[in-house]
């Protein structure tokens, strides 16, 4: 009998898999598609037509690499490309983390005094990044009830913040809760570079740069992008859990794909396995999951088996996605430059792109970010509403695929007549496809009280549920989001601590 299951075999899920594992644990994961991966999965669509299904680009905290010896278990390196933002009149600013001559020539060709605030921009960023990589690496306590033991790590955070100097402590702590517009504002006079900015702040969110928290979200992301543009994994982000699950069979854990678990079993609030959806029991005295805090809840465990207000909290989880995924398979001519390319002209246009998913329609001009592999341009197309106002994604996906091609072939004259195949996703396969409720990719929206000892929810930081021995490690618990690994393993860690 396995000494643990996980439910998922999504990056944090195999991250969680492989610690435990590592520390002596029978553990076998399950996973409801044919593939591993989860959301960071490369997949083929038709012959020559492979690609990196939803996330392109992106990479393991490098402290979880070493820990779990991935090198030697196949994860290839990853190579830093520049943000390339395409302005109208056919100018190409390039953003990479630091103050190489290429990205200073390119904004000074906007605005000298932009160009030289980059560095001191960069520096900063990255000193917020870091702290915010402390923080998801700290485990959060169980408010309002702090025990000594669990207020410990929080005073360290504390002081880490500290160690900031007076100057960036303050600024970290006020971006948290300002808009992406704000504080490129304070930094910036160029719109044109502040849109790129606000860009990367609400990839992945369904806000827009004038809402408050896209500060929080720009922090975020450029913690898990390494910088502006994207970290990309040669071969396919699909390799990062092709190392997982080679690292973990050498440690002797089990992956059986096809699992679908239907439900969670209990026993008075304690687990005692699970049920696959073709009737096959599996008990294990521990499982985590993976999946989304709402979908394990309340569909795998069930709110009459859980305290009703445990039940409430869970429902009001805020789910909202917004992200569809264009791919086209070109016949090689798409005109795509090397790099993290991206329609975002002004801050404004990507505040209206988000206006239109507030009142349930699909971004007409959109902003779009676009990766080439070989022949394949992937879109990631925000915003696409889940919940359409006027329509339903089984009308609307000719009306998405053809804003994403107008818009992007407006920048890229020569990609219409390269397209041979497209392939769209939209949030409703994100749900029925990848397992993300309302298509969530973060299972659950990174906001600000959604965040820290208030994700997955207030009171329920620490990985834990009011059924013992079941365990939450997915993207929509605490130090998740991102390909990093970290909410994967903050939970084994709960988990080996008991
Ligand atoms: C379009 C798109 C673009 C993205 N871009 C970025 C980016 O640029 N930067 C960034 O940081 N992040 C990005 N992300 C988010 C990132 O991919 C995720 O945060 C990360 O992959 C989440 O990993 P996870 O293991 O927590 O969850 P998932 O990858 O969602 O894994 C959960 C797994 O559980 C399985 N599962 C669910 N229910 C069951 C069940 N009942 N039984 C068995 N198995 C089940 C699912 O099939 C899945 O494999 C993007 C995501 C998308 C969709």
């Amino acid at each position: 009998m396995a000494d643990v299951i996980i439910i998922g075999a999504g990056l944090n899920g195999l991250v969680a898999a492989n610690y435990l594992a590592k520390a002596g644990k029978r553990v076998l994961v399950l996973e409801r598609r044919a593939i591993v991966g989860g959301q960071a999965a490369t997949e083929s669509f038709g012959a020559n037509f492979k690609a990196d299904a939803l996330h392109a680009g992106g990479q393991l905290r490098p402290d979880i690499v070493t820990d779990l010896d991935l090198t030697r278990h196949g994860l290839p390196e990853s190579k830093s490309e520049p943000l390339i933002s395409l302005l109208p009149d056919g100018r190409q600013l390039r953003l990479t983390a630091d103050d190489s001559s290429e990205t200073l020539a390119s904004i000074r060709a906007l605005s000298t005094k932009d160009a030289e605030r980059w560095p001191e921009f960069v520096a900063f960023m990255n000193e917020a990044a870091s702290f915010l990589d402390s923080a998801y690496r700290t485990p959060m306590p169980r408010l309002p009830h702090v025990s000594l033991s669990e207020g410990m790590p929080l005073a360290q955070l504390g002081l880490r913040l500290r160690r900031l100097g007076a100057r960036d402590m303050f600024r970290v702590i006020r971006m948290l809760p300002m808009s992406a517009l704000e504080l490129t504002e304070e930094w910036f006079e160029s719109d044109a570079l502040r849109a790129a900015i606000g860009a990367v702040a609400v990839h992945n969110s369904t806000l827009g740069p004038m809402s408050a928290g896209s500060g929080y979200t720009l922090m975020h992301n450029w913690l898990n992008r390494g910088g502006p543009g994207n970290e990309r994994v040669e071969g396919g982000v699909g390799r990062i859990a092709d190392a997982l699950v080679t690292a973990l069979k050498s440690r002797g854990g089990e992956v059986r794909t096809n699992a679908d678990v239907k439900t969670i079993l209990t026993d008075d609030l304690k687990v005692t396995g699970v049920k696959l959806a073709n009737g096959e029991e599996i008990a294990a005295p521990i499982v985590i999951s993976g999946a989304d805090p709402r979908h394990t809840l309340l569909d795998l465990v069930g709110a009459p088996e859980l305290p009703p207000e445990f039940v409430w909290h869970t429902q009001s989880i805020k789910m909202r996605g917004a992200v569809a995924k264009v791919h086209l398979l070109t016949d090689g001519n798409h005109g795509l430059p090397n790099g993290t390319v991206i329609i975002a002209p002004a801050i404004r246009y990507v505040e209206r792109a988000y206006d239109a998913a507030k009142y349930g329609q699909i971004s007409q001009a959109p902003y779009l970010e676009l990766t080439a592999n070989g022949n394949v341009v992937s879109i990631h197309f925000q915003f696409a509403p889940y919940t359409l106002r006027d329509s339903e994604w089984s009308q609307a996906r000719a009306e998405l695929e053809r804003i994403a091609v107008d818009t992007a072939s407006a920048a890229l004259p020569q990609l219409k007549a390269s397209i041979r195949e497209t392939k769209s996703l939209t949030p409703l396969d994100l749900e029925k496809t990848y397992g993300l409720t309302e298509g969530d990719l973060n299972h659950g929206q990174l906001i600000l009280d959604q965040m820290f000892f208030m994700r997955p929810m207030p009171g329920w930081s620490t990985h834990k549920t009011p059924v013992d021995n079941l365990y939450l490690c997915g993207n929509g618990v605490h130090g998740g989001g991102g390909l990093s690994g970290a909410s994967g393993r903050n939970a084994a860690t709960a988990v080996l601590k008991g």
